[in-house]
């Protein structure tokens, strides 16, 4: 492995300023496996001024085929590193190379995905011509679209790659000028992104800047309050997006948030068993670590022994311990605190009534990695904690309902809008079910949302605007009206 160790600020790839690194550590082997760069407020502070100048005093925004020139370059570069990115990923986030793959978010499709902001950029209307209003004074209109300006891009560490480019992709191609602060984490998943734009591409010194550090809170905050900055893209918790809603509303920021989710998969009476409770092994891929993964199962309550028998057979498929093997969903979660803060919620669960049919803590045959075992939880009712909250885990909370409203009732009772899935019998009675349901993608009879075009994000709590497609790209461009006396 050969990682990027250094911030990437103003066009050059530079240590702290302070000197100071910090451990990047290993989920599997617990040992560290290097080191990077650990950034405090001076270094926040360059890296805010160079993306401003950038912004205001280069053709950036404005210039779009050399945009498509300086993208398709760093989309080129990505493809000829994809096996060392994946090692690296692999190392920091713990991920099985099954999910690295083409079944997994986290290497190779995020960089295919790159294709689809280069073939819809030669094509986006920037200008339209509205006509003549008689209103007041006869004029012509055009409504262009702008790049919104300087983009704060903050992502978490489940799927960095993935969200790293979900985010600067499209903001570079809108024209935005970028600060990338990866979750502390996963450095290397946003340090390699710098080295590339340096080393081969044409993207001008401040456009893109990666600003890694062991403490998000003070440069995160410095960041996300700076008058500089227009915008603030953010993929993370709930409670830290709205720590930034709240921040970013002093300067009156625009804010795109992707936050948690607590989706549900409804299994409606008439449903095949089979496939529809194998899909709920998903609730172990990448060891739970993601967002959109259906954490509630909602069974008719008179198929419930028959569900739990099916379940005790589907996950005893689940093989876990060796990332490297090609069949494994699941590898470690990514750090101890995690593994600690699944494990408290299993108790929790446990505590308020729930009863562990499967799993349940960390397994005896692993003596190293942070590994927490598939562990299904029965008798959940949707007032429970397991119900309610984001676990982050291998852990699947098993509630019974009484009827299709009940279900609907049930899955809607949340506080998060992110994700979900219907099973039923006929494709007519599952999309008549999914379209009741308050989210921002909902899979139908085993089908699957995620692709490049595919807009992606959450209702409620689950947060505010699209990432992904169409509605993805123009999160970062700003409208103008223009009116022409004629
Ligand atoms: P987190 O909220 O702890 O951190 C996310 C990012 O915010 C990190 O880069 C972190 O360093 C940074 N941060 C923390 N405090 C900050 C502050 N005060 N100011 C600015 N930035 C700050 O989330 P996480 O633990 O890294 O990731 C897991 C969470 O992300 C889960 O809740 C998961 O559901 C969510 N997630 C959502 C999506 C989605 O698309 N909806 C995708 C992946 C993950």
């Amino acid at each position: 492995m050969n990682p990027e160790t250094r911030l990437f600020i103003d066009g050059e790839l530079v240590p702290a300023a302070s000197g100071k690194t910090y451990p990047n550590i290993s989920p599997v082997t617990e040992e560290v496996v290097g080191e990077t760069a650990d950034a405090g407020p001076e270094d926040m502070d360059r890296a805010i001024a160079a993306a401003r100048r950038a912004f205001d005093e280069t053709d950036w925004s404005t210039n779009h085929a050399f945009r498509l020139q300086c993208l398709t370059q760093l989309r080129d570069a990505l493809r000829e590193v994809e096996d060392e990115f994946r090692e690296q990923i692999m190392a920091e986030t713990g991920a099985t190379l099954f999910t690295c793959g083409e079944m997994g978010p986290q290497c190779e499709n995020p960089i295919r995905f790159m294709d689809y902001t280069l073939e819809t950029l030669p094509q986006f209307e920037w200008s339209r011509d509205i006509g003549e209003t008689q209103y007041m004074v006869k004029s012509r209109r055009l409504v262009e679209k702008e790049a919104v300006g300087v983009v704060a891009c903050i992502t978490p560490w489940n799927v960095p790659l993935q969200i790293n480019l979900a985010k600067c992709v499209p903001a570079l191609a809108a024209g935005c000028t970028v600060i990338l602060k990866p979750a502390p984490d996963t450095p290397w998943s946003a340090t390699m992104l710098g080295r590339l734009v340096k080393e081969k591409t044409d993207i001008p010194a401040g456009v893109f800047n990666v600003v890694t550090s062991e403490n998000p809170a003070e440069v995160g905050d410095q960041l996300v309050g700076d008058p500089r900055v227009d915008m603030v893209s953010f993929t993370g918790s709930t409670a830290v997006g709205k720590h930034i809603m709240a921040r970013a509303a002093q300067t009156v920021k625009k804010v795109f948030l992707e936050l948690g989710g607590k989706s549900a998969n409804i299994i409606l009476d008439d449903a095949d068993l089979d496939g529809s409770l194998l899909s709920c092994l998903a609730v172990c891929y990448h060891a739970g670590q993601g967002c959109a993964i259906q954490t509630r199962l909602l069974i008719p309550r008179a198929r419930q022994a028959e569900v739990e028998d099916k379940l005790k057979t589907f996950f005893g498929f689940i093989d876990y311990g060796d990332p490297m093997s090609e069949s494994q969903l699941m590898g470690p979660l990514v750090n101890a605190k995690q593994r600690e803060r699944v494990l408290g919620y299993i108790e929790k669960g446990k505590a308020e009534g729930a009863r562990v049919l499967l799993g349940g803590g960390a397994p005896a045959h692993l003596e190293k990695g942070y590994y927490v075992e598939p562990t299904v939880l029965v008798d959940v009712t949707n007032d429970m904690t397991v119900a309610r909250e984001e676990i982050f885990g291998p852990v699947l909370s098993v509630i019974a309902y009484e009827d299709e409203e009940d279900a609907i009732r049930i899955a809607n009772d949340s506080d998060y809008g992110l994700s979900g899935a219907v099973w039923a019998a006929s494709e007519e009675r599952a999309l008549a079910v999914a379209r009741r349901i308050r989210t921002g993608t909902i899979n139908v009879n085993g089908g699957n949302f995620y692709a490049p075009d595919a807009p992606f994000g959450g209702y409620k709590q689950s947060g505010v605007g699209r990432e992904m497609g169409p509605e993805g790209f123009e999160e970062y461009l700003e409208t103008k009206t223009i009116a022409i006396a004629v």
